[in-house]
């Protein structure tokens, strides 16, 4: 089978089991070989050939059960938001527009606009792949941090997510990019409603980034990195910084690949978004090994350069 992803890669797997309810979880019983959960394929760059099997959780219900929304890893995010929107369920507006399914969002522990979907996590019904057991998993047992969790060790497959959202709408205004747009549109913050707040979230992203069906792409290639704040010059990126509570301060990771973008050999294949220097995409025909060489190439002369190891932010492969 061909594997989907938004990058537009040709990768084919071995095997596909896909788990439409609970009454399929025997099939994960008997698996023997490597495994690769796939949701929507929107934070993977992957190589040919995957020799293995390829998991697809495919449970689509959005159901209310002891006083959370319970939902199912196949639903597309795209619906938990709308759900959320017409039943006065408040807090994920921030989260309009991330592509993907509702089993990946814990995964990287999705953010945007100062919002991350950890906030919102009550537990998490897994399948542990270790035990070949069906398992809860508490908030804290998830271990979020940003863009990260205990999923990342690819020990559990994800089967509903259980939510609690806020009762009460109390809007988060204050990342900078959202309340310039507000601002500028004359937007009045003090009566602003959910729904225009993700219709302001979605026309800020559709103006940064690309359209993954006209330019595949995987959104962020690389996170912001963290660094110690007293490592580095106080105005070492100033305007593309942000200080955190904990001695920490987060880089913009597309103004360092600025910094460097003259200095890249970039092959045909491949290209940055000219709305977000965050965004590679493939122009048609890029192959696996094009764009790890880019990413190492990017990584190496970041260090060289500023002492600073940039991550991928895509769950890379086939390496
Ligand atoms: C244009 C664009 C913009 C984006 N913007 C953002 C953003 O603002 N913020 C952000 O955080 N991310 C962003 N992303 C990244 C991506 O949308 C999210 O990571 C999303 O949650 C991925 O969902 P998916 O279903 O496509 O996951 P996939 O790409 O299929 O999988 C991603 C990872 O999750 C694992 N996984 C998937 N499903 C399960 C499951 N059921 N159980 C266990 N593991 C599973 C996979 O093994 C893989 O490691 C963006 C991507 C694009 C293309």
């Amino acid at each position: 089978m061909m594997i989907p992803n938004s990058f537009g890669l040709q990768a084919r797997a071995k095997n596909c089991i896909l788990i439409n309810s609970l009454d399929d979880l025997s099939l994960l019983e008997t698996i023997d070989d490597e495994i690769l959960i796939i949701g929507a394929g929107t934070n993977v760059i992957l190589n040919d050939y995957f020799d293995g099997t390829v998991i697809m959780v495919n449970m689509q219900e959005i159901e209310k059960v002891n006083g959370f929304i319970s939902v199912g890893a196949g639903v597309p995010w795209a619906d938990l938001i709308e759900y959320c929107l017409l039943n006065e369920l408040y807090g994920i507006e921030n989260l309009t527009h991330i592509p993907g399914s509702v089993g990946a969002a814990p995964v990287q522990n999705i953010g945007a606009y100062g919002v991350e979907i950890s906030s919102f996590i009550n537990n998490i019904e897994c399948f542990n792949l270790k035990t070949k057991k069906p398992e809860m998993l508490s908030h804290n047992q998830c271990q979020f941090q940003y863009r990260d969790s205990i999923f990342k060790l690819k020990d559990f497959v994800i089967l509903k997510v259980n939510f609690v959202f806020n009762k009460n709408f109390e809007p988060n205004l204050s990342y900078p990019a959202l309340s310039e747009y507000l601002k500028d549109g004359s937007i009045d913050t003090s009566t602003i409603t959910p729904r225009i707040l993700s219709n302001s979230v979605r026309a800020i992203r559709d103006s940064k980034l690309p359209d993954p069906k006209m330019e595949p792409n995987v959104g962020s290639i690389f996170k912001n990195p963290l660094v110690k704040t007293n490592d580095f010059d106080h105005a070492f990126l100033d305007g593309h910084r942000w200080e955190q509570a904990d001695g920490y301060t987060k880089l913009s990771a597309a103004r360092l690949i600025e910094l460097i973008k003259s200095e890249l050999i970039i092959p045909d294949s491949l290209n940055f978004s000219k709305d977000h220097s965050l965004v590679l995409i493939n122009n048609g025909g890029a192959s696996f090994n094009e764009v790890i060489n880019l990413l190492n190439q990017i990584q190496t002369m970041i260090f060289n350069k500023f002492k600073i190891q940039l991550e991928i932010e895509p769950e890379i492969v086939g390496l």
